[in-house]
This record gives C-alpha cells, sequence and structure tokens, in this order.
C-alpha cells in the first residue's frame, strides 16, 4: 500500500511556532524531507528510527533540485513510507508547495498539508510590527523579491504603491536596492516607515528601520543577510512601541546548557522564553551501576539504617530501578529517614509518592552531611567519585555510614568543535553548571587547553564554582542551588 505525504509547514523559526497538528505529523513520520530554513530546534523533533533527508543549500552546495524533490516524495510515499515534507514557514507561501504536491496527486499519493506560520506575518510581529493597524492601512500585500538571473525584478510598483497597504517582501535582500527604487519611482514618499527584520522569530533576530529612502543604505552598513523579511507602510513606525522580542531580559545571550540530556529540557525552554539562544550541550550522561552487588547487599539490610542520604535526581532513578527490578515499590523505604541534597532530588522523590524528611537550607553535600538530623546509620547512595565533603561531615560528627556508588557519571561527548569556537568567540557565551561533574564534562568536550577566559561559567553552588575554577573558568554563583536562582543569575547580567 502506498504512504502518505504531509507537507507540514515549520514556521519561522521559533520552534514554539510549529502547529500541534505539524508536530503530531512529525512524531509520526518515518521519512522527513527537510529544507535549509527549518530551525535545528523543530528538527530535533525528528523522531530517531525516522529516516531524515536534507534537501536544502548547505554552505558551498547546491540544494537538491525540485524535480529530485518531488521524485523523493513520491518515491518514498510508494514504498508505503508516512512521509513529512517539513518547510519554513507556510508551504504554500512561496514555498514551491503546490509543485511538490502536483506529481503525488498525478500517481494518486494521498496527502494533506499542514499550515505554518509564515516569516511574511511573524518576523514583523516578533520584529514589533503588526502587519495592519485599522490607523494605518486596509490592506497587506506579500511580495516575492526573487529575482531570476538576469531578469528585471517582475513587480508592479505603481499598482503596489495604488493600494497604499501594508507591503512585506520574501526573498527580497539581495534586490533590497531595486525594490525601494522601484517604489520611490512609482511615487512613494520617502518618507515612508519602512524595516527589514533579519532571522525573525529566532534569538538572532535584527530589525533595522528606516525611512524608505534610506533603507538600502542602513541595510548594507548592518550587512543584513537572508533570510529576512523587508516591510514597507505606516505600521513599521509602532515597532517602537511594540518591540516586545528584542527587550526580553536574555535577548541576544547565548546560553550553554549542559545538564545531561533527560534534564536539560526546562532549563532550556526557560532560558528561551526570556530570549536567549540556547545550546543544549549534554556532556554528561548517568549510567546505573549494573549489577551492582553492594546496593543489593544494603537494600536487603536497609531495616538497620536510620536515614537514607540521596545526592542527586539521577540517584532517587537508580533506586527505583532496583525496587521495580526486585518487584518492590516505595513501601520498602517505609522505615528509614529521606533526606535530599536539594529541591531537585526531593522532587524527584515525590514523583514516587515520598516526601523528603530532610533538605539542607544550603544545597550541597557539605551542609547535608553537617545538617542531617543524628538518628542511626546513614546510607547514601549516589554517584562513583561523588563528594567526599559528605562523608567528612558525617565523620567529624561520628555518625557512621555507608556510601555505596550506585551510577556512574560519564563524558561521552565527542570533542566539540562547534563549542570550542562558541567558547572562544568573541561575545561573552554563559554556561550553565549544575554539578561538578557537568563542569568535568564540558571541558572534556571542549578540550582543557581551550581558552575559557572570555566565557562565564554559572555555577549552582559552591562545589561546582570550585571546579570550574579550577579548570580556569571564570564563574558566578547562584544564590542558592536551584534553577530559579540560576536563571535569576542570568537575568542580573553578567
Ligand atoms: N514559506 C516561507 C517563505 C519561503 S521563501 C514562509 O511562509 O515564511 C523564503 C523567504 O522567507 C526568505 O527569503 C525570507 O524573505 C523569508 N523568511 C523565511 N524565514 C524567515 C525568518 N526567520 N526571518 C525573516 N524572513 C524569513
Amino acid at each position: 500500500m502506498p504512504g502518505k505525504v504531509t507537507l507540514v509547514g515549520a514556521g519561522p523559526g521559533d520552534p514554539g511556532l510549529l502547529t500541534r497538528k505539524g508536530l503530531e505529523a512529525l512524531q509520526t513520520a518515518q521519512v522527513v524531507v527537510y529544507d535549509r530554513l527549518v530551525s535545528p530546534a523543530i528538527l530535533a523533533l525528528i523522531p530517531e528510527a525516522a529516516e531524515g533527508i536534507n534537501v536544502g543549500k548547505q554552505a558551498a552546495r547546491h540544494p537538491v533540485p525540485q524535480e529530485q524533490i518531488n521524485q523523493i516524495l513520491l518515491d518514498k510515499a510508494l514504498e508505503g513510507k508516512n512521509v513529512v515534507r517539513l518547510k519554513g514557514g507556510d508551504p504554500f507561501l512561496f514555498g514551491r508547495g503546490g509543485e511538490e504536491l502536483e506529481l503525488l496527486a498525478a500517481h494518486g499519493v494521498a496527502f494533506e498539508e499542514v499550515p505554518g506560520i509564515t516569516s511574511a506575518i511573524a518576523a514583523p510581529a516578533y520584529g514589533g510590527i503588526p502587519v495592519t493597524h485599522r490607523d494605518c492601512c486596509s490592506s497587506l500585500h506579500i511580495v516575492t523579491g526573487h529575482q531570476r538571473l538576469g531578469k528585471e525584478l517582475d513587480i508592479d510598483f505603481t499598482a503596489l504603491v495604488r493600494t497604499r497597504g501594508t507591503l512585506v517582501f520574501l526573498m527580497g535582500v539581495s534586490a533590497l536596492e531595486a525594490i525601494c527604487t522601484g517604489l520611490l519611482a512609482a511615487g512613494m514618499d520617502p518618507a515612508t516607515p519602512a524595516a527589514v527584520v533579519e532571522r525573525g522569530t529566532t534569538p538572532a533576530q535584527r530589525r533595522i528601520d528606516a525611512p524608505l529612502a534610506e533603507l538600502p543604505r542602513r541595510a548594507a552598513e548592518a550587512a543584513v543577510e537572508s533570510p529576512a523579511v523587508i516591510v514597507v507602510g505606516a505600521v513599521c513606525a509602532l515597532a517602537q512601541q511594540f518591540d516586545w522580542f528584542d527587550r526580553l531580559p536574555l535577548k541576544g545571550r547565548t546560553v550553554v546548557v549542559t545538564r545531561p540530556r533527560e534534564r536539560s529540557g526546562t532549563l532550556a525552554a526557560r532560558l528561551r522564553k526570556l530570549g536567549a539562544e540556547v545550546w543544549e550541550y549534554p556532556c554528561i550522561a548517568t549510567h546505573p551501576l549494573e549489577p551492582c552487588p553492594a546496593l543489593d547487599q544494603v537494600m536487603e539490610r536497609l531495616g538497620e539504617y536510620g536515614w537514607l542520604a540521596l545526592t542527586s535526581p539521577a540517584g532517587v532513578e537508580v533506586l527505583w530501578r532496583w525496587l521495580a527490578g526486585h518487584g518492590r515499590d516505595a513501601r520498602a523505604l517505609g522505615g528509614v529517614g529521606l533526606a535530599a541534597i536539594g529541591p531537585g532530588t526531593a522532587q524527584a522523590l515525590a514523583g514516587h509518592g515520598l516526601k523528603a524528611d530532610y533538605v539542607p537550607a544550603v544545597y550541597d553535600a557539605a551542609h547535608l552531611g553537617a545538617g542531617l538530623p543524628a538518628g542511626g546509620r546513614v546510607l547514601i547512595l549516589r554517584a562513583e567519585e561523588g563528594s567526599p565533603a559528605l562523608t567528612a561531615a558525617l565523620g567529624e560528627r561520628n555518625i557512621a555510614y555507608d556510601d555505596v556508588a550506585t551510577y556512574r557519571t560519564v563524558y561521552d561527548n565527542p570533542r566539540s568543535q562547534a563549542l570550542r569556537a562558541l567558547v572562544e568567540g568573541e561575545e561573552t557565551t554563559l554556561v550553565t553548571f549544575t554539578s561538578a561533574s557537568t563542569v568535568k564534562g564540558f571541558v572534556s568536550s571542549v578540550g582543557a587547553d581551550a581558552d575559557f577566559s572570555r566565557m562565564v561559567g554559572l555555577c549552582i553552588g559552591a562545589q561546582t564554582a570550585a571546579e570550574a575554577q579550577r579548570q580556569g573558568i571564570p564563574v558566578k554563583t547562584a544564590k542558592a542551588a536551584t534553577l530559579d536562582a540560576l536563571v535569576e543569575l542570568m537575568m542580573e547580567g553578567v
């Protein structure tokens, strides 16, 4: 049976602007054919099992010709695959979506189209420009500024000027001068407000405002590049007032999130909402030690302990794997006090219906050891090479403990040239560290010989900061060991 092709509009860049229907299509796709303008954050949503086919332009290479793209879609559908054709913005607005459907229709292959949010409206919107406003205009015209090689622009400027509506030009960066000249020659007021919005809706968005007559010069000075939309009309003046995106507190900042993959999502999403460009770069992974005879032993003697101390959500998960693997559940922990190093770990416990009996006021190993209420032997379940501060503090108080390693932290990321270039670049890159092991993982990915002097390590606590300093990384430390405090630190400006 032939499969089906779904044309999906990916929106202009911000991954939040992918529609729900588009996301559903993507998540169930077996083949995803995508091009250049689809943002990496959306490409990251493609299921691992799906075949991804990049038909967009890459560096020096040419894009796959349209006929060939049409053929790929047809072939994959005829193989019985569920195919998604992912396109920037809306597939039917200067996206050649119609052409791609013709061949499918001719072969009787089923297809569907999921409209996307177009850059023609969204890029101005993120630039603070509403494309219409009752006081300014009564129409909107979306025009292609694409110039065929060696040909004149095929635009009826006189007709456009007569509409008195807002004009939005796509694919117009290289023809910007010709577009503005054409409008002026057709009688448009040289003082008409105009703007270019480059890489709209992404953290790298820039808006250049100028009266129509000056726009080409100003855009050239700013070295504007494609993709960008050109907006002409009185509505452009509203940007001064409505420019919400550029005012986001972390706009223009690049933040690297180094947490393990399973836990990087929430922090990354929060930072994106604040306008940051976020690189999710999980430098560490946690691997449970299995089999783990030491854990088997202590778990059988759990009744002998007064306290069970956990120092990370990963530790909680490993404990749960063990319980589940032994046909047990939370009741096995009934008699023992539960101590969590901080709110993240306490929350992981809460996820299993358990309340932490003790969380230190300062969320680190030293304070956990110093403040844990006395009362029986302490069982510590944590990573190999856990911080000695915890056991030292217990030792000082003459509290007996067993320190059992239940998982290993691995630095399994390949060397990353891109990350190194970012860190050593002109702009200050912020790198979040939520544990000493994320620092070690980061350094092993970037290379210990890198120049860390221009970056700032935002550390969740004193031990993490100490590790970063040891590696020569300039640091700032959060007031408390929570993600909230880490985000707050960023907002203070670095
Ligand atoms: N179907 C797409 C447009 C494809 S034509 C849509 O609906 O958005 C490609 C042009 O779209 C680019 O030359 C540029 O003018 C515009 N464009 C696409 N993404 C953009 C973005 N993030 N910011 C500004 N312009 C963008």
